[in-house]
């Protein structure tokens, strides 16, 4: 199995692929200022398994939502989920690229991101999906962001080497004002949502998942550098975390 496979077989299993939570999609849901019982149209970039995906399903009884993402495999599990949860027939999954989104113009109310966006850049991904949505339609997107103007070297070198576009969320506003988008509100995700939901459970199940690769070096090394990424947050977590940014097209 190559690196990219063994990946994915670590991380399907978790209910998220990324730090976030149910709360959290809830309360960035609010600052969007939708009627939650408005037939609108939604598209959730780079969903994973669904863990956004449902929570909006749930929330909004009238929405429609595109569900995009790259891989399969977790949009397959994605429509096994939604069927449990009885929204499958308001979820359609797109097997699709974030950079080559087959969408119309202005056909969205609303466009979610959780933990994505980063794969193609802020600003790119900003600039590509604004006309995807309808002229005063909203964009929720989390975005790694650092909480602090000074950072230990540790920390910052890891992360400007990691994702250059880091930076405070004072100046992911203005790239979001560059790029034709009103901010209406703001939110950092708490530290329960990195620990609990994201890198507790991959913890738990690291055992589980070099024993089932045989400890082969490739499933050992992805487990050291996940052991490593939790180990840099919970020293340095008073320092970055994912900032969700809610906007309005201009
Ligand atoms: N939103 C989900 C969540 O919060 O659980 C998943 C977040 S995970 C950190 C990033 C997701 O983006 C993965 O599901 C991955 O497959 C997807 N992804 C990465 N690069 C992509 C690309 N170029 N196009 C589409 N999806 C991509």
């Amino acid at each position: 199995m190559d690196d990219f496979s063994l990946l994915i077989d670590l991380h399907r299993t978790n209910s998220r692929q990324g730090p976030g939570g149910d709360a959290e999609t809830e309360l960035a849901l609010r600052l969007c200022r939708l009627d939650p019982q408005a037939p609108v149209k939604v598209a959730d970039i780079g969903c994973g398994t669904g863990a956004s995906t449902l929570g909006l399903a749930r929330l909004m009884p009238n929405a429609r939502i595109v569900a995009a993402d790259f891989l399969k495999d977790f949009l397959d599990l994605l429509e096994d989920n939604a069927s449990k949860a009885g929204v499958a027939e308001r979820i359609e999954t797109l097997a699709c690229a974030m950079e080559e989104l087959p969408f119309e113009e202005e056909q969205f109310d609303l466009i979610w991101s959780e933990g994505a966006i980063y794969n193609m850049g802020f600003e790119a991904g900003l600039k590509a999906w604004r006309r995807f949505l309808k002229p005063g339609g909203v964009l929720a997107v989390s975005e790694i962001t650092w909480l602090t103007g000074t950072r230990p070297d540790e920390i910052e070198a890891h992360w400007t080497r990691e994702y250059p576009e880091i930076d405070m969320a004072s100046a992911k506003m203005r790239v979001l004002e560059r790029q034709g988008y009103s901010p209406i509100g703001y939110l950092t995700l708490p530290e329960h949502c990195w620990l609990d939901n994201y890198y507790r459970p991959i913890q738990d199940r690291l055992p589980e998942f070099l024993s089932r690769h045989n400890h082969s070096s490739d499933a050992e090394a992805i487990a050291n550098a996940e052991q490593q990424e939790i180990a840099l947050y919970e020293k340095h977590k008073a320092h970055y975390s994912y900032g969700f940014y809610i906007a309005q097209r201009v």
